[in-house]
């Protein structure tokens, strides 16, 4: 899927006001996220860290987390926004997260405050995925 430069801007500048909320006083690393679901609409996030390092939330993470609280269920498109100059990614738990509400074909953005650097599909990222589906098919 091939997003509107217009939703891509929409996307872009709503991980960027997300990322202003990123609770990083560990890491210094403020990532934001911003999910676009099956209605339009753009759900945000940000990372929060914790005292307590393992129970730290990624940006994607908490951005699902607003979405499926509005009602949506399904991604069609996610733009996490990290400081750069190195291109971000979701890690390994946050891409079988977003698994949970999307196919192979979910479009997965990277973005700096310079603007939008890279783009891959879930598939690309999470190849052979374990996803519902797998559970769906009880003896
Ligand atoms: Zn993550």
């Amino acid at each position: 899927m091939s997003l509107h430069p217009d939703m891509l801007q929409q996307l872009l500048q709503a991980s960027l006001g997300a990322r202003q909320h990123s609770h990083s006083p560990y890491s210094g690393y403020a990532v934001g996220a911003a999910i676009l679901d099956e209605q339009g609409r753009i759900h945000v996030g940000a990372n929060i860290e914790n005292a307590a390092y393992p129970q730290g939330l990624c940006a994607e993470a908490t951005a699902l987390g607003a979405m499926v609280m509005a009602g949506g269920r399904r991604a069609q498109a996610v733009l996490v926004i990290g400081p750069g100059p190195e291109i971000i990614t979701p890690c390994g738990a946050c891409r079988q997260k977003l698994r949970e509400f999307a196919g192979q074909e979910l479009v997965i953005i990277a973005g700096d405050p310079s603007g939008i650097r890279q783009q891959w599909t879930l598939g690309e990222l999470l190849p052979f995925s374990f996803g519902p589906e797998h559970l769906s098919h009880k003896p």
